[in-house]
């Protein structure tokens, strides 16, 4: 390599600020390295590095790039204790709600710490004879020519008693000081602009624990890796560690985030994992306290779109973006910029700041078209959804499903995930075949969501029953729709709630699917005795009720009918409604004639405009397509009956209240706030039924919010249960436990 100066200051001794340097190494006489924090001699946390206590992935083609920075680097770290695992034989990932195939995945890659990793490129660095590390110093600032058209030195100020500020010349500064970097700031000192940002909130959390696992405990598998899925905004990364040690780290977006005690924790990480793995943490042994992370967004700088900008400065690893960590990108973005560096010092110095920073950006947008494109497949994120990332999401989640039982599929997604290949190869035609061929047998396979659909025959009448999870199960989370429902309107949810507790969902009389004997009176009464029986046909004797509008009053009257089996109650802008007092439409549809006319006259237009009403946010547009589906003469019929059955709702409430109150089931509430038709004065009412009912008002949610609140809602009732019902690995002991 040519020489292209006499030195080199590297701001930041991080991965990033490290591997530079490396790359600096062959091109400058000196390279010298700033940090401000104190660093360890050997292998150890270090307090700038706070997400060293959290699992972190080298991905493959991070692994290649340090090799080819650090030659030998690999064997190294395997010596030291790094455990190699070989992709989807001993890595179990699910994504999207999907695990994926079991397949060869390619070769072996590292599970290594952080403390690990870092301590060995250290090593490595620091042996460099050109290179010199200075810790416990800080950089202040830049120091830059007269009309600041470029960067000359940096300032800087050692953690020594006594000490002054100094400067160092340098002929290239490379900043690596991370997410925090202030080089912005420098910047304007200099009199230039700051670079444009883009941002993209989260609202992260990470908790992370040491663990002994229990010999065996995960069979052949070194690395469970389970990401967000519809309905559950939380992930679990639970990695083989040098040492004989395990790390569990969990996490969840936009608020919820887990909790850092213990038993919280666990129960966090149960509502996330498949029963072998909640099994094996909650026997694991811990070997440390819980650390916590929060991290509020993915960011981007755009330093190669500057106008002006000085040269001899360019920045590196998080400083230049920083994504959401659990898609393991950092290190191996860091480690492909370093090689871009080198790539770009060989091509000679003119030119040096344009040839790096362009090919920098094409490393960054990879990886942040995946990892802020899956963020943003997730509801509890807000942020723009453009077209093309619509497309994206849509065709990526048909992907992830078909991957699962096509191994072709579930290798190509997981060499892009390793950044081997780029995002476009999932888009090649053979593998758009493939995806088209397993949507298709998806489509027979019930969405491929796991959840079951059958007919039941009940006497005379006939339901469709929604289930997922134990099919024999005698404690079950029943789900009751309201009006006009259908039950598949609880699908989502039937999936989450399905990976650990039999789930179940069916359509009542004169709604969705289900055929009401002739003659079928619609009141509470009967739909309460058809609960009932739908339940004893389907064997289930300890139920969790889950029920949303009229579900509620039906639910809540057979459960008063038949108290032993009522385990637990969720209620989602329903229950008892003692003083309650009809809305507008009902006192339409109680009377003859206008009820008529309405439900004659009303259009998907109209319906459209009805369910918008008092909403924050409007309804998912396949969930209005839905309920208008289900809303045909017979449900419209259904819905004057039985509204017209109902006399005095209120005093009826009173007397529902009254007989539920001494058995004094733990209860859930969740109310959206701007409901305009049961309104949320009656959330607190359930406490008449349920005197230590946990209450909780949702804000920006209205009379849906399982639909328009889904992930809020998997998670309080997800926590819930795990609270309250028996996880089915008690019920019925699996031979295999493995989810595939
Ligand atoms: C919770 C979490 C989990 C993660 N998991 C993964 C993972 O699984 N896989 C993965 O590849 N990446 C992961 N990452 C990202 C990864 O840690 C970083 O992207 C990567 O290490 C590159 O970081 P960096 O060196 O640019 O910055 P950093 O690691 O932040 O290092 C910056 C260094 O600069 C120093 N510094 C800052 N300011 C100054 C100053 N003024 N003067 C002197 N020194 C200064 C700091 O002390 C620090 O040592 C994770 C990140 C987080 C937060």
């Amino acid at each position: 390599m040519g020489r292209a100066g006499e030195r080199a200051v590297v701001l930041g001794a991080g991965m990033g600020g490290l591997l530079a340097a490396g790359a600096l190494a062959g091109a400058f006489d000196r390279v010298t390295v700033i940090e401000r924090d104190a660093l360890p001699a050997g292998v150890a946390p270090r307090r700038a590095i706070p997400q060293g206590q959290h699992v972190h992935a080298l991905l493959p083609a991070g692994q290649a790039s340090l090799e080819q920075l650090l030659p030998g680097l690999t064997d190294e770290l395997l010596a030291a204790g790094a455990i190699g695992h070989r992709p989807l034989q001993e890595l179990r990932f699910m994504i999207g709600g999907h695990w994926l195939a079991r397949a060869d995945g390619g070769r072996d890659v590292l599970l290594a710490s952080r403390p690990l990793l870092e301590g060995h490129v250290r090593r490595r660095v620091r042996a460099l004879e050109n290179v010199t590390i200075i810790d416990r110093c800080d950089a202040l600032g830049l120091t830059g020519t007269a009309g600041g058209d470029r960067v000359t030195g940096v300032q800087v100020l050692r953690r020594e008693p006594g000490s002054a500020a100094e400067t160092l010349p340098a002929d290239l500064v490379v900043a690596a000081s991370g997410r925090g970097a202030r080089v912005g700031a420098w910047l304007e000192a200099l009199g230039h602009r700051r670079p444009a940002e883009e941002r993209l909130p989260v609202d992260f959390a990470y908790a992370s624990v040491a663990l002994e696992l229990p010999e065996g405990a995960l069979g052949a598998d070194k690395f469970v890796l389970i990401g967000a899925r519809p309905g559950l905004a939380r992930t679990l990364a639970l990695a083989a560690q040098e040492g004989g040690r395990w790390l569990l780290t969990v996490g969840g977006y936009a608020g919820d985030h887990p909790p850092s005690d213990r038993e919280r924790l666990l129960a966090f990480a149960a509502t996330v994992a498949p029963p072998d793995v909640a099994h094996a943490i909650a026997r694991a042994t811990p070997l440390g306290d819980i650390a916590a992370y929060r991290f509020a967004a993915n960011q981007r700088r755009f330093y190669e779109r500057m106008a002006n900008r000085p040269r001899a400065l360019l920045p590196i690893g998080d400083a230049l973006c920083a994504f959401n960590p659990i898609y393991g990108q950092g290190m191996t973005v860091a480690a492909r910029e370093a090689l871009a560096l080198r790539d770009a010092l060989r091509a000679g110095h003119d030119g040096l700041e344009r040839r790096y920073l362009q090919a920098a950006a094409t490393i960054v947008d990879d990886a942040w078209r995946l990892a802020a494109g899956a963020d943003l497949a997730q509801p509890a994120v807000s942020g723009r959804r453009p077209l093309p990332v619509r497309l994206t999401n849509g065709y990526l989640g048909r992907l992830q499903a078909a991957a699962a039982h096509d191994e072709t599929l579930a290798i190509a997604f997981i060499r892009v995930c390793g950044m081997l290949d780029r995002p476009q190869a999932l888009l090649r035609p053979a593998l758009a075949a493939r995806v088209l061929r397993g949507a298709r047998g998806r489509a027979r396979s019930e969405h491929g969501t796991g959840v079951r659909r059958r007919e039941l025959q009940l006497g005379a009448a006939s339901t469709v029953v929604r289930e997922a999870g134990p099919p024999n199960a005698r404690e079950a989370v029943v789900f009751l729709h309201g009006n006009p429902g259908p039950a598949a309107e609880w699908e989502p949810l039937l999936a989450t709630v399905g990976a650990r507790w039999r789930a179940v969902a069916f359509d009542q009389p004169g709604f969705g699917d289900a055929v009401a004997p002739t003659g079928f009176p619609q009141t509470v009464e009967a739909h309460a005795a058809f609960i009932g029986h739908t339940l004893d046909t389907l064997g289930i004797e300890r139920v969790h009720l889950v029920a949303h509008d009229l579900g509620g009053p039906w639910g809540l009257r057979w459960a008063a009918d038949d108290p032993g089996r009522l385990a637990s109650a969720t209620l989602l802008n329903t229950g008892v409604l003692p003083g309650y007092r009809w809305h507008a439409l009902a006192r339409l549809w109680r009377t003859p004639r206008a009820g008529e006319l309405f439900m004659a006259t009303t259009t998907r237009a109209g319906f459209g405009l009805l369910l918008r009403r008092g909403q924050p946010q409007p309804l998912p547009r396949a969930a209005v397509d839905r309920m208008y589906a289900g809303f045909g003469a017979r449900t419209r019929r259904a819905v004057l009956e039985l509204y017209r059955s109902m006399s005095d709702v209120g005093a009826e409430g009173e007397r529902l209240a009254q007989a539920l109150r001494p058995l004094d089931r733990p209860a859930l509430v969740l109310w959206g706030r701007h409901d305009p038709y049961v309104g949320v004065e009656l959330a607190d009412r359930q406490r008449r039924a349920f005197p230590h009912a946990d209450v909780r008002v949702l804000d920006r949610s209205g009379h849906w919010p399982h639909l328009d609140a889904s992930d809020t809602v998997a998670a309080a009732l997800i926590d819930f249960l795990a609270r309250h019902a028996t996880p089915h690995e008690r019920h019925r002991p699996e031979p295999h436990p493995l989810p595939l």
